[in-house]
């Protein structure tokens, strides 16, 4: 029956929310620069695909170098005429208000929106990505009235004091496993701080970026204050990297491609913030909580099937409760059958391509190959759709490809450890730093290790927990530079010195 249906209703079959064909209707979808939707220079489009059908569910368009030379000439004239950055911060902050709103308004499109083009379950979408990017602007909306400089006293002869401006066109370069709450997590505080700004969303996931669009011009935002250039990494994303007109890039992906982005900063020496990948180690000791601990472990791993840059892809368990802890935490995995993401109940959806599917399922080769046990999983579901089953491996030693390098899959590797000196050793033995946790019930036990681990975020007796009002970012290889909280305001400010001679 389902080849019967038009290509479109097809690609996009159980979605609920009528808004949601009515969007994909449109497609091909254009680029926003200077407040209007336009094609690409090269007339080129890319398709974006449903990963739990592997069917075209919209043509984007392919936005280069050319499009971003116009849409930096965009945000530069919306910048230098102070379109933005002039108003009031009261006002600005009124603005990200608006762009919450909105978000919920249409929380139920977006969800759909974002599960159809990611593969994640529409119910996580909705309580997680998009309650997320609403709360991440409401957060921001309270920052521009709190951005300001200090006095300086140490001369009585002078009034010395600095401001806090804007950097100026900001390149936001994101990628495709929280599409629109990395959009948000990048646009809302570059907003907050009174910048313009070029969004290239990831070729994998760019609808809610678009659909973003349309509501931050609902809003009122005005014209090339953000523009969105949708299109690949090699093309419009080092266009971005290199622009000599782009004063700061952010990006959250790949530690390789961070290194590029570096690279191609230097030419203008932009300023560079850099969110990387991860391989956070998750260490439970046996005074832990430990029917706790396998819960948190699973969904720490598996959360997005795995596809979260702070996963807790390493499991080091104390070697005395190793056996008994991977047997329960496979006896739990197994309740996390891979389904159709757009069922309310599904916990696991597909991987978000083909790309990362055959990539997930290499490493799982790699895996088996070097030694290590599967447990669980270990294969593909079979069929239509990007789906691979949560897999755990035991018996990994820490120097295995599978336990030193980001699978960015539902892939678990089980370690043994000896004692807490141990524990540390291994669990710091990574060329990342982004995240990492440690359970015990031993309160001294448990600061010492959180100090002793070098990663930009410790859960202590919990997995996963965010909070925008908390600094995120990485150590190491993991990149620099702190989203969220205060901190991130220094990410899309600069400072300058005001000498008064009195
Ligand atoms: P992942 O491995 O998670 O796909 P990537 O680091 O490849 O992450 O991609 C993250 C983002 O970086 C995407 O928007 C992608 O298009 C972009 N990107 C990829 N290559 C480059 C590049 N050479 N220069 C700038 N951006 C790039």
């Amino acid at each position: 029956m389902a080849a019967a249906l038009p290509a479109l209703e097809r690609a996009a079959q159980g979605a609920k929310v009528g808004a949601v064909l009515d969007f994909l209707r449109r497609s091909p979808t254009k680029l926003l620069i200077d407040g209007k939707w336009t094609a690409a220079k090269s007339g080129k489009t890319f398709e974006t695909i449903n990963p739990a059908n592997e069917e075209v569910l919209a043509l984007v368009a392919e936005g280069d170098k050319a499009d971003v030379d116009e849409a930096v000439v965009a945000a530069r004239r919306a910048f230098e005429e102070g379109r933005w950055r002039t108003i009031t911060p009261h006002q600005r902050g009124r603005y990200l208000l608006r762009i919450a709103e909105l978000i919920d308004k249409y929380a139920d499109e977006l969800a759909e929106l974002e599960s159809l083009d990611n593969g994640k379950p529409v119910a996580q979408a909705r309580t997680i990505d998009i309650a997320g990017a609403a709360g991440i602007f409401r957060y921001f909306a309270g920052w521009p009235s709190k951005i300001y400089g200090e006095t300086n006293p140490s001369d009585p002869g002078m009034f010395n004091y600095t401001l806090r401006e804007p950097i100026g066109v900001c390149g936001l370069i994101i990628p495709w496993n929280f599409p629109l709450m990395m959009a948000v997590t990048k646009i809302a505080p570059a907003l907050a701080c009174g910048n313009t700004m070029i969004l290239k969303p990831a070729e994998q996931t760019p609808l809610t970026a678009i659909r973003l669009g349309e509501l931050l011009q609902e809003a009122g935002i005005p014209d090339g204050v953000v523009n969105i250039i949708t299109g690949f990494g090699p093309g419009a994303g080092s266009a971005i990297a290199e622009h000599p007109g782009i004063d700061k890039v952010a990006f959250t992906g790949s530690t390789e491609v961070g290194k590029l982005i570096l690279q191609a900063s230097a030419g203008n020496l932009k300023r560079v913030s850099l969110e990387l990948g991860g391989k956070s180690p998750n260490i439970v000791f046996p005074d832990a909580d430990l029917a706790s601990a396998v819960k948190n472990a699973m969904t720490g791993v598996f959360y997005n099937s795995g596809q979260v840059c702070a996963a807790g892809t390493r499991i080091f368990v104390q070697r005395d409760i190793y056996d008994n802890f991977v047997a329960d935490l496979t006896a739990a995995s197994e309740r996390m059958t891979p389904g159709n993401p757009l069922d309310p109940q599904t916990r696991l959806g597909p991987v978000v391509s083909r790309e990362q599917f055959d990539r997930v399922l290499g490493y799982v080769t790699a895996g088996r190959h070097e030694g290590a046990r599967v447990t669980i999983g270990g294969e593909a579901v079979g069929g239509k759709g990007y789906y691979v089953k949560p897999t755990i491996f035991a018996d990994v030693r820490n120097d295995m490809k599978i336990a030193q390098e980001e699978i960015f899959g539902p892939v678990a590797a089980a370690i043994p450890f000896k004692d807490e000196d141990d524990a540390v050793l291994q669990g710091n033995a990574t060329t990342y730093g982004l995240a990492a946790a440690v359970w015990s019930r031993d309160i001294r036990r448990a600061h010492r290790v959180a100090r002793a681990l070098k990663a930009g975020t410790v859960w202590v007796n919990c997995y996963g927990v965010t909070d925008t009002a908390m600094p995120f970012g990485g150590y190491k290889q993991s990149g620099f530079g702190r989203e969220g909280s205060r901190h991130v305001i220094d990410l899309f400010t600069q400072i300058k010195s005001v000498y008064v001679k009195l």
